[in-house]
């Protein structure tokens, strides 16, 4: 009996499943690679915030980031991006605490896009 990957907790707050969505199936390894460095990231603004943080979209497959309509090139694809919602906390709060974040940030009224890009951008 092997354990189900999905259940995989990548940091103290964080499992594997809260980065994929149902139907998809587990990435290749260098995604799975990529959406461990973006937990890790995300858990050191979770530990900073001492709120939970709700991932609504993590890793997307190619056939899911189509059928929601996401960028050709999104970060999704690659493991390197989520939207995230702060328990407690309204998106231009939590955009405004992560205003040095220095990767990726898309400000939206009820959410925030965070990606681990190596350069940083920004956009609303
Ligand atoms: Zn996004």
């Amino acid at each position: 009996m092997s354990q189900d990957p999905r259940a995989i907790q990548l940091t103290t707050n964080f499992k594997l499943s809260e980065f994929l969505h149902g139907d998809d199936p587990i990435p290749a390894p260098w995604i799975l690679d990529n959406i461990y460095r973006l937990a890790n990231r995300l858990q050191v603004l979770r530990d900073l915030l001492g709120k939970p943080i709700i991932i609504n979209s993590g890793y997307r497959s190619k056939a899911h980031n189509q059928a929601v309509g996401g960028a050709s090139q999104s970060q999704h694809l690659s493991g390197m991006a989520a939207d995230i919602v702060v328990s407690g906390m309204p998106a231009p709060a939590v955009q405004a605490f992560l205003k040095h974040w220095s990767g990726g940030m898309g400000c939206y009224q009820h959410y925030t896009h965070l990606d681990i890009r190596p350069a940083q951008a920004r956009w609303s």
